[in-house]
């Protein structure tokens, strides 16, 4: 019966726990039912512990020509992925978007009554019981979705990977369960040099989507690209350089501090090893340290950083040495990256740079010869 009542209710990632007679109408109880809503949006992974709970009511699109209030209990999550900046967030799903009050096909129907149906904007927003500033923002996006225009010319594009999707859902007869039928990565385009934003998201992740939305392009358009910034990830390399081969490749701010953070990582795990004969565990303080280590010192306290410093000299020599240069080799490379948003002259940042490879170089660490022979950025 319950489930019924959430295919009738028909918002995907939602499930209907029950159903209460309310003094204005129906008062629909909701659960969260999409694994994807625990992921942290800022990071993607997985959250495990809770938070609580916290009830919102979105509002919807009429049922039966009655319109019921739709009461969402839905979790609170904490993201404990080291160097991820998001503390805590509250699990949403496409159908009710995080810090919206209304369904997204609520405000998908009231810019479609304007665009499609003839309707004014205040008529429709009349219809839905909704403002008019929320119709006309939904009419604007409605409209973004169907005129699809050139982006301008682009210096530094960029193409990273995004992982809210707006999935699809079928509902397999078989098994009864709700599948999704659409890919939930989804590839976003932006516009890193002039502002323009996002220029379009498609969807999927393979070099052909890639090469595809840039071939859709004029070629004039993709003559303009000077730089491509990408992760690391050598699907978006490999299109890029089939069509944009002009272009010079560079790895975005983000992916170079999520790599050097990994290289501290595998330092310290590396030598943990061949010292100890083990993995780190509890007791062993470089281990315990494993988290501090991988903070931008710049967000630390001063006394904390002068700590950190002091507890890896005090280790046995081939533990604390190793990680000591790999964390100031990463701390190095931070600084040269935070210089890209002073607008430095090019001098102080060759004196940067030149430091981060000198102690690359000295430390006589193979991850750390790995890090400096990545692309550079511009
Ligand atoms: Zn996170």
């Amino acid at each position: 019966m319950v489930e019924d009542t959430t295919r009738l209710l028909g918002l995907a990632g939602l499930a209907v726990v029950g159903v209460a007679d309310g003094a204005d109408g129906p008062v629909v109880d909701l659960v969260t039912a999409d694994e994807q809503a625990r992921r942290c949006p800022e990071c993607g992974t997985r959250a495990r512990r809770s938070k609580g709970r916290r009830v919102t009511r979105p509002r919807d699109l009429p049922v039966g020509g009655r319109r019921p209030a739709l009461r969402w209990c839905k979790r609170r999550w904490r993201c404990d992925e080291p160097g991820c900046r998001r503390g805590s967030f509250t699990e949403a799903v496409a159908a009710a978007p995080a810090r919206k009050r209304l369904t997204a096909r609520l405000r998908a129907a009231a810019g479609a009554a304007v665009a499609d149906a003839g309707r004014t904007v205040v008529q429709s927003a009349r219809d839905h019981e909704v403002s008019w500033p929320v119709v006309a923002a939904a009419l604007a996006v409605h409209a973004d979705a169907v005129l699809p225009v050139q982006p301008q010319p682009v210096q530094v594009l960029g193409i990273d990977e995004i992982r809210r999707g707006r999935p699809k859902w079928v509902l397999d007869e078989a098994t009864g369960a709700w599948q999704s039928t659409v890919d939930r990565w989804h590839v976003g385009f932006c516009d890193l040099s002039d502002g323009q934003g996002l220029l379009g998201q498609v969807e999927g992740r393979t070099a052909q989507v890639v090469a595809d939305w840039l071939l859709a392009r004029p070629p004039a358009w993709r003559d303009q690209v000077r730089y491509v910034a990408i992760d690391m990830c050598t699907i978006f390399k490999s299109a890029v350089e089939r069509v944009l081969p002009h272009a010079q490749l560079v790895v975005d701010h983000f992916h170079l501090m999520q790599l050097a953070n990994a290289t501290v990582t595998e330092v310290r795990r590396r030598v943990t090893v061949q010292v100890r004969g083990r993995r780190g565990r509890k007791g062993n303080r470089e281990w315990e340290l494993r988290n501090r280590l991988t903070r931008n010192a710049a967000r630390m306290r001063a006394e904390h950083v002068d700590d950190l410093q002091a507890e890896l000299s005090a280790l046995p020599a081939r533990i604390g040495a190793p990680i000591l240069a790999a964390w100031n080799a990463k701390e190095d490379l931070l600084d040269l990256l935070a210089l890209a948003r002073t607008d430095p002259n090019r001098e102080r940042v060759a004196e940067m740079l030149y430091r981060f490879y000198r102690r690359c170089a000295h430390a006589g660490l193979p991850e750390l010869e790995r890090l400096a022979t990545t692309r550079q950025v511009p």
